[in-house]
């Protein structure tokens, strides 16, 4: 296994790897960019089928967050952990504060929240034994976990989506499907459902969309089929990768936007995307709602300042990048990474409400 040779290390500055006997963690902490600050992500347990599956994609996933960081315009750096075990079973209250441990071992170079298999009831466990960690309500004032913020973003990047491709100001029975209904597919549900939406979605946990389907109305989807469906927006809420050379000339949707981490394949996907007549908004672009609010929350500000600068994102930058691609002839992957980069490159700061 190679590690500053792996196609995904990307000029990282740390990968940490630590286990913990006596509660079997087994966990990576990757940074890969402090220019703006000590880098924030979130963790997430996976059941990877192998060490390099979980190499590959903390690695993956903490080049996001810098990407993510500078293009909202946060003062953080990018970072994220995983912790290699079945959530449903393997997850136990040592084995998060032993998780809770290792982030002091890093001195609060990198923060924690949570990610896919890690929830807010987690995150406080992990917060038994370190400061550095956020995302959860006994550290702020009536703000908690950042899924719905995430999903609130990925709402207004819908709308973004929807004015700009078809030409339509509001999302009544605009027909969107969602690969995931969990902590974010599920509230993106709701919400859209709120304004008329028409939702299908799908679950690879039976449980989970059963309770999608009960309690919002959604109409259930195999989930080998969710992709392909003939809807207006395909919003993918699960595991990375999704939107790839076999993926993307089956789709239907003439837009995609939702919270995945790592959506496209590789870079040539946007490309593919944009040749297919399909507009993709950036996913670490329109999913960075639970960034900002996690952001805000650690470093002390309120409720209000985190929906205006996730509202800033869904109304000058996502309609800033598709204008600047269609103009460009670029994707639209291409033009928010050339704009991150910039940002993170520069090292320059920004002025916020926080910290
Ligand atoms: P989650 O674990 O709560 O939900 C993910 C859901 O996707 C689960 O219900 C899982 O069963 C389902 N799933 C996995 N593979 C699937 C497949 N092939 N088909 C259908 N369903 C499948 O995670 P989450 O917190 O809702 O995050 C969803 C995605 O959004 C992840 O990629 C995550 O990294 C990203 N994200 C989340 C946040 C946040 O605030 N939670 C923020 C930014 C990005």
């Amino acid at each position: 296994m190679s590690v500053f040779s792996h196609p995904e290390f990307d000029g990282h500055e740390k990968l940490v790897f630590h286990h913990d006997r006596s509660s079997g963690l087994k966990a990576i902490v990757a940074i890969h960019n402090t220019n703006l600050g000590n880098a924030l992500g979130g963790c997430r347990m996976w059941n990877y089928a192998s060490d390099d599956e979980a190499i590959a994609d903390v690695l993956r996933l903490s080049k996001g967050m810098t990407y993510k960081a500078a293009i909202t315009g946060l003062n953080i750096g990018g970072g994220k952990s995983v912790i290699i075990g079945n959530p449903r079973r393997d997850k136990t209250p040592e084995l998060l504060r032993a998780m809770g441990r290792f982030m002091n071992s890093l001195n609060g170079e990198y923060i924690t929240a949570e990610d896919v298999g890690i929830y807010e009831e987690d995150v406080k466990v992990i917060a038994s034994e370190t400061e550095y960690v956020t995302g959860f309500d006994s550290n702020s004032v009536g703000i908690n976990g950042p899924s719905p913020y995430t999903a609130y973003g990925v709402f207004r990047g819908i709308e973004a989506a929807v004015r700009f491709r078809l030409g339509r100001n509001n999302l009544k029975g605009i027909r969107v499907a969602i690969q995931g209904v969990g902590k974010v597919g599920f509230e993106l549900a709701q919400l859209l459902i709120n304004v008329g939406a028409e939702v299908s979605a799908a679950d690879i946990f039976t449980d989970s969309l059963e309770r999608a389907v009960r309690e919002l109305g959604v109409i259930p989807v195999p989930a080998d089929q969710i992709l392909y469906q003939q809807v207006d927006v395909l919003a993918p809420c699960a595991m990375g990768a999704t939107l790839n050379k076999e993926t993307i000339p089956q789709l239907k949707a003439r837009i995609v936007a939702g919270s995945a981490n790592n959506q496209l394949g590789d870079r040539s996907d946007g490309e593919r995307l944009t040749e297919a007549g399909i507009l993709y908004v950036p996913d670490y672009v329109i999913n960075a709602g639970g960034l900002i609010k996690v952001y805000y929350q650690y470093f002390g500000a309120d409720r209000q300042e985190v929906i205006r600068h996730i509202d800033q994102i869904a109304e000058e930058t996502l309609p800033r990048i598709f204008s600047v691609a269609r103009e460009l002839r670029k994707p639209t992957s291409v033009i928010a990474d050339e704009l991150a980069r910039e940002r993170f490159m520069s090292g320059e700061l920004a002025q916020t409400d926080a910290a």
